[in-house]
């Protein structure tokens, strides 16, 4: 095969806003991080980011994890009963994109609960929380995902984190919320993060989704659960040393990169408007990073238009059927922009000349 013309171009990588690369100001931030043993409690630069994290999210304290799938299940393990259920959303990433890890784990059965929007309600509760029967299952624990993933990074929104979480504390069940992408819901709405954190018990935040750090995410909640955890923590492996490498990068991450989420999702709009304007291609209108592209049936054909764009150097993600998604993150600037747009372009000139 020849080479595309764009061969030498770096890729335009919209596969996920994990594919970020840390600046030259961050490694420089990470390589002065003042450190120590952190199992010890002694990492200095760990404690910061802990403590900046739980003032963020106004929860009694905060812990640092090597990745958001072990925080996830660390929140499960930590407040759901051994055998009991897990309500969840029925696209969680806790549910499709873990690794089975509930049930392996912490011998938990997740209870999906499928919604058009992602947004998990009060009446959902009704219906999915077990009655208290001998012969049925018991449910110990709720959890909800914001931004939603998989209806292409949907804000739940304050108001409706709360009327779930009052549902589920009024059957005495905790909240967990899986805030991968929690920056994003409070940047794309102006509103304060401690307004989405407030009504539930633990809080999940990535470092790695949009903020451009390499490796991190915390829980965050009562100091009472957090102990607990700091313990399951270690248990799953993930008690670290001189941690403050890591947590360095986080630091300047909520520094100086959090200010930048509402120019991410510009762009995001601008893509979903240049996709919009092809014909055959629907987009699910985007509120944050995250947009899901429908090709309408007997439209384009999904492999083919991948393969277009990558002759460009610009990859995007297969999605289930005759869905693409594109996640947009920092290191999409203005340049690798107008490249996407204008293969979008050059796609549909081929398109209408066909
Ligand atoms: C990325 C992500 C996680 C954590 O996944 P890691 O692979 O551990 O980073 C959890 N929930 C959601 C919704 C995510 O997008």
């Amino acid at each position: 095969m020849s080479p595309g013309p764009g061969d030498e171009l770096p890729a335009v990588d919209l596969r996920s806003d994990t594919v970020t690369r840390p600046t030259p100001a961050m490694r420089r931030a990470m390589a002065e991080a003042e450190v120590g043993d952190d199992t010890l409690g002694d990492d200095p630069t760990v404690r910061a980011l802990e403590a900046r994290v739980a003032e963020l999210l106004g929860k009694e304290a905060a812990l640092f994890f090597p990745s958001g799938v072990m925080a996830n299940q660390t929140a499960l393990a930590v407040q759901a009963r051994w055998g009991s259920e897990v309500v969840v959303e029925g696209g969680a990433h806790v549910f499709h994109f873990e690794e089975g890890a509930a049930s392996a784990l912490k011998g938990l059965q997740l209870h999906p609960v499928p919604t058009p929007d992602g947004v998990l309600r009060p009446e959902h509760l009704d219906a999915a929380v077990r009655p208290g029967s001998r012969y049925l299952p018991r449910t110990s624990l709720v959890c909800i995902e914001n931004t939603h993933l998989a209806s292409g990074g949907r804000v739940i929104e304050p108001d409706q984190v709360r009327a779930l979480a009052e549902a589920a504390h009024a059957r005495d069940l905790p909240v967990h919320m899986d805030g991968a992408r929690l920056w994003h819901a409070a940047a794309a709405s102006g509103r304060p993060l401690t307004d989405y954190a407030e009504p539930v018990d633990t809080v999940m935040v990535c470092l790695s989704k949009g903020l451009g750090a390499p490796v991190g995410s915390l829980l965050a909640g009562p100091a009472e659960v957090l102990e607990e955890a700091w313990r399951v923590r270690r248990r799953f492996g993930g008690g670290m040393r001189q941690s403050g490498i890591l947590a360095a990068a986080g630091l300047h991450a909520l520094e100086h990169h959090l200010p930048d989420l509402p120019e991410t999702h510009a762009r995001t709009l601008r893509l979903a408007a240049a996709f919009d304007a092809l014909p055959g291609f629907r987009v699910v209108p985007p509120e944050t990073n995250v947009l899901l592209v429908d090709l309408e049936p007997g439209g384009p054909d999904p492999t083919e238009f991948l393969n277009f764009l990558r002759f460009d150097r610009i990859l995007m993600l297969d999605f289930g059927p005759r869905r693409l998604r594109a996640v947009l993150h920092r290191d999409v600037d203005s340049p690798a922009m107008a490249r996407v747009l204008d293969s979008l372009a050059r796609w549909g000139r081929q398109a209408g000349a066909a």
